[in-house]
């Protein structure tokens, strides 16, 4: 028998990589509420690997979150790239992401320590499972220890997939820390058509959630097109996830 949506619900965040217009952060929201998903990625800062690509809209895409959170219930996920720019997102990101570039910026991981708010940790992409680790409590030795540990893959020498997923990381963080683990598939892998069996492997090795990037139109995508979901594409993960097929 079908599961209705909010039964067994996984853990997930979903949303675009980068809020690029009010009108399409709005359709992926009023999408992905719809279907009962309401943790949305809504980066605002992107950290790019080239200087010229689209960087986010930066605080002005905060006043976009901030318009679209007010239609919707839904919990907000962001990164945080500096510290001056606490007090703006604190009014409207509900989890503050630390991306993989800054997992070892102390400095902004001390000043994070001193929040209550939850802190997503995204593991860096050439760091070792206990400098990942050591990492996160920078943040919990002033004091927070509300913080999601997520893998997002790692450098390895296989082009096959943007980065090597590392499931081991998963296995060993939960044996070791007392927090939450998410697995980012999409940065991970990015490509879309093996995101469903390796979500199932993230969870068979004892995660508690999947972040998936989603876009209503991902071909004209300003960053990381080739892995985000459409909806179309997004419904039959869903469905599946939900289903446990
Ligand atoms: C992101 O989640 O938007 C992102 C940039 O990921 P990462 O820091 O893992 O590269
Ligand atoms: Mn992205």
């Amino acid at each position: 028998m079908k599961k209705s949506q909010n039964e067994d619900n996984p853990y997930l965040i979903a949303g675009p990589c980068a809020v690029e217009s009010f009108e399409m952060f709005d359709e992926i929201v009023h999408y992905l509420t719809d279907k009962g998903v309401s943790r949305i990625r809504a980066g605002i800062f992107k950290p790019r690997t080239k200087a010229d690509d689209f960087q986010g809209l930066g605080l002005e895409g905060l006043e976009i979150v901030k318009e679209v959170k007010k239609r919707y219930h839904i919990t907000v996920i962001s990164e945080i790239v500096d510290i001056r720019h606490l007090d703006r997102m604190l009014e409207t990101v509900d989890i503050l992401q630390v991306g993989a570039r800054n997992m070892q910026n102390f400095e902004l991981l001390k000043e994070l320590g001193r929040l209550s708010t939850p802190i997503l940790l995204k593991r860096g992409s050439s760091a070792t499972i206990h400098e990942f680790m050591e990492a996160s409590r920078y943040i919990s030795n002033n004091g927070n220890y509300n913080i999601l540990m997520c893998e997002r893959g790692i450098r390895s020498f296989d082009t096959c997939t943007r980065n090597l997923l590392d499931l081991s990381c998963v296995a060993l963080v939960k044996q070791s820390l007392n927090y939450p683990v998410i697995v980012d598939v999409s940065h991970s892998l990015g490509r879309k058509d093996i995101i469903y069996p390796m979500a199932k492997a993230a969870f068979a090795a004892g995660a508690d959630g999947i972040m998936v990037e989603v876009h209503n139109d991902p071909f004209v995508a300003r960053s990381d097109a080739k892995q985000q979901l459409d909806f179309e594409e997004f419904d039959h993960f869903y469905e599946k996830l939900i289903m446990n097929e």
